[in-house]
């Protein structure tokens, strides 16, 4: 049962000592209380008070975890409807899907592309996350294969797509030592499903048509010792899926509804539904099959929504060679926010010119943004070429601004009197005609 702030409250130490960055106890409660704090944050509080307060600080939306062999990949653990309220955490698994009936050379041809498939984006490498295997021979033995012939190509983490225990139990005899995840229990198999995901240690999906459905199923199964649960709601259609997905999260974060405090399972049979799917709020993502031109554009969404909106992307600060830079050649300089970095570094790298490109630290906030906030500015940018001793790699001091922040010219030229100070263009794409035609 989920304690009021008041409640909360009366187990803090109350000394409003202002370490966990609120001014009273009370404050914290209040914060606590709508799951926007962890309890953590103050150091202060009894083992006795800690105990009686798990409960409500339990994330609302239980952390499911699959593993295997170095890998792991976690659902759940969310405590906001929005990002912005504070920030998304586990990612949902992106999961490619192969069928039993396909012999080994067939799946291992599906799934090499998958699974040595690597894409970097602003710095990140993104692949997919595991495989799902799905019964459709309902034979044991052509299950138990075919997990054997995806375990022969990649160790990432598996979902096992048998309703049949007899079938389940043949998979899950093929594995050894990992999490996986067993789909589906539903109303007529739950108790023989629970007894196989207890046994293998496997976190188990539960299927249901209504939420009520589901929730009567969740608690009967944990009545069985298991607990890592994901939800399989069964709605037809993409506005159907949306709004069950939508209210599970609400009951489970709002009403602190127990029973569907799980991460979701979805498996979209189209673009929109699988980008649906990873935008509201789905835990694990399988997908029909492998397309790099699906996944991408998947994995790119899937980055920006479980981005800490508080702690954007950010490159190392330094100085960055380009092209093969020489005594001659101009230094560039640019923030330490991702996509700027990417944005200036792959039209230069494109263009074939070769230029020195100082990052400086500006807190990953981007060229506008910094200036804005003072966090970039003459003083920071004559303390990084200076620090990095970059008059000493250049016979030709030249400097170029960001057009966007051409103000500080003038307070540059002061800071490094050496250094010709150039004011460059306002957006990345235009650098390499302003490299031609201004410092050729
Ligand atoms: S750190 Fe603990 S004791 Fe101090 S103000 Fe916060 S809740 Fe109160």
């Amino acid at each position: 049962m989920a304690l009021s702030g008041i409640q909360i409250y009366k187990l803090l130490p109350q000394t409003n000592c202002k370490e966990c960055g609120f001014p009273t106890c009370l404050a914290f409660a209040m914060k606590l209380a709508a799951k926007q704090v962890e309890l953590s944050s103050c150091p202060y509080v009894s083992e006795e008070s800690k105990s009686q307060l798990a409960e409500s600080s339990a994330p609302p939306v239980r952390l499911v975890s699959l593993k295997s062999d170095g890998y792991e990949v976690k659902a759940g653990n969310e405590v906001v409807l929005f990002r912005h309220e504070k920030t998304f955490y586990n990612k949902p698994g992106l999961f490619v899907k192969v069928t039993d009936d396909l012999d080994e050379g067939q799946i291992k041809a599906a799934l090499v592309p998958a699974e040595a498939y690597q894409v970097n984006y602003v710095g990140i490498e993104l692949s997919v996350d595991g495989f799902a295997v799905e019964s459709v021979s309902g034979s044991p033995e052509a299950f138990a294969k075919a997990v054997q012939a995806v375990r022969s190509v990649s160790k990432r983490p598996l979902i096992l797509l048998a309703s049949d225990p007899a079938v389940a139990a043949a998979g899950l005899s093929a594995l050894s030592g990992e999490t996986a995840l067993l789909c589906a229990a539903d109303a007529t198999n739950w108790e023989a499903m629970a007894d196989l995901a207890k046994e293998h240690k496997a976190a188990l999906a539960v299927r249901g048509a209504t939420l009520d459905e589901l929730a009567d199923l969740t608690e009967k199964i944990k009545t069985k010792g298991v607990e890592d649960l994901v939800l399989d709601p069964q709605a037809g259609g993409l506005s159907g899926e949306l709004s069950q997905d939508v209210l599970i999260r609400r009951l489970a974060l709002k009403k602190n509804f127990r029973p569907l405090g799980f991460p979701t399972i979805r498996f979209p049979h189209s673009i929109p539904a699988a980008a649906q799917a990873v935008a509201k709020y789905a835990g694990f993502v399988v997908l029909d099959s492998f397309a790099p031109e699906l996944v991408y554009p998947l994995l790119v969404l899937r980055q920006n929504i479980y981005t800490d909106p508080q702690k954007p992307i950010q490159v190392q600060p330094g100085l960055y060679e380009i092209n093969n830079p020489n005594a001659e050649s101009p230094v560039l300089v640019t923030t330490n926010f991702s996509i700027t970095y990417f944005s200036v570094a792959n039209e230069v790298e494109s263009s074939g010119l070769p230029a020195w490109l100082l990052v400086t630290d500006a807190e990953g906030m981007s060229v506008l943004t910094a200036w804005a906030a003072g966090k970039f500015d003459s003083e920071r940018i004559a303390k990084a070429v200076k620090s990095l001793n970059i008059g000493d790699k250049v016979s030709k001091k030249r400097i170029v601004l960001p057009g966007h922040v051409a103000v500080l010219s003038g307070e540059l030229e002061a800071e490094l009197p050496e250094w010709e100070i150039r004011v460059g263009p306002r957006e990345a794409v235009d650098i390499p005609k302003f490299y031609k035609q201004a410092l050729g």
